[in-house]
């Protein structure tokens, strides 16, 4: 991609940036950086990306083969249903106003994508550049950046939404950038989740069940949450996409794929909880809810 087709799609985004150093808001150069008062520099990629950590240090697990897997089932279809759920919920509880969406945690960018090609106004972050490297393969308006959750480059009350799809949260961050009446929506995955699988390692896994107990009860502490869809399937699955929900997935991490013996799976689960809620300063503060 040339570099002017990067700025291009960055066009009218400096509102919604800010430095993650200084806190200062950016202007958007022609020649393809973001640069703050303090002259603080982040240049965009040629990619389609900007990139707002140095060094970007990922694990090896969080690997281009990762998130190349990844995006081998979604393009699949698996978690269409999960991505019409979203959606639904967005619908339902996003503030009136533009239809911005942050996406913290967007991986190979599946929903990130589906709600640009909507028309919603979507940003997409990832601490993995791998992650955000396979999101740039498809071509889509989405502003992706490599960033840290702990220091979202975005001002505060910037994003009517933020997603957090089988992603960890930073509530402190995401109340301060979702705008007043904006809303978390945030799937974990239920205990089913992948259960084929898991079953297939159990015996190299300190504990066989998943259990979101802890993450909902963490998010219940920080946040109103104000709806809440099970979604549960199951469907048949082939050799080469159960190496690929393997590769993908956190919950058999440590277990090499070569240990577990996969041949006797013939179908997966895809089980998540997906919640929307409202943060603090969120709720309170928006008009309709009072
Ligand atoms: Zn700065």
């Amino acid at each position: 991609m040339k570099i002017k087709t990067v700025v291009q799609k960055f066009q009218g985004s400096e509102a919604f940036f800010r430095c993650p150093i200084c806190n200062q808001p950016f202007s958007l150069r022609e020649t393809g950086s973001f640069l703050c008062a303090n002259g603080h520099c982040f240049d965009l990629s040629g990619k389609g990306y900007v990139n707002f950590l140095s060094g970007c240090g990922t694990g090896a697990y969080y690997g281009k083969d990762l998130f190349e897997s990844r995006r081998a089932v979604f393009e699949e279809g698996f978690y269409v249903p999960a991505a019409q759920t979203v959606r639904t919920l967005l619908q339902k509880h996003m503030p009136d106003g533009p239809r911005v969406v942050l996406d913290a945690g967007c991986g190979e960018g599946y929903y990130a994508r589906m709600l640009s090609a909507e028309g919603w106004d979507v940003y997409a972050m990832d601490n993995a550049r791998e992650a955000v490297l396979s999101a740039c393969r498809e071509p889509a308006a989405v502003r992706y950046m490599v960033a840290d959750l702990a220091n979202i480059p975005a001002a505060g009350g910037s994003a009517g939404a933020v997603l957090s799809i089988l992603s960890p949260a930073n509530y402190g961050e995401f109340a301060r950038v979702l705008a007043p009446g904006g809303v978390l929506i945030k799937a974990v995955p239920g205990e089913d989740y992948l259960r084929e699988l898991r079953r297939c390692v159990a015996a190299h896994l300190s504990r066989a069940d998943y259990s979101n107990k802890k993450i909902i009860g963490h998010m219940a502490e920080n946040a109103d949450i104000a709806d809440h869809q099970s979604l549960r399937y199951t469907l048949p699955v082939s050799g080469r996409q159960l190496e690929a929900f393997y590769r993908m997935t956190p919950l058999t991490s440590g277990v090499p794929i070569e240990q577990a013996d996969l041949s006797q799976v013939r179908e997966i689960t895809i089980h998540m909880e997906i919640f929307a809620a409202f943060l603090p300063g969120g709720r309170k503060d928006h008009p309709r809810k009072r």
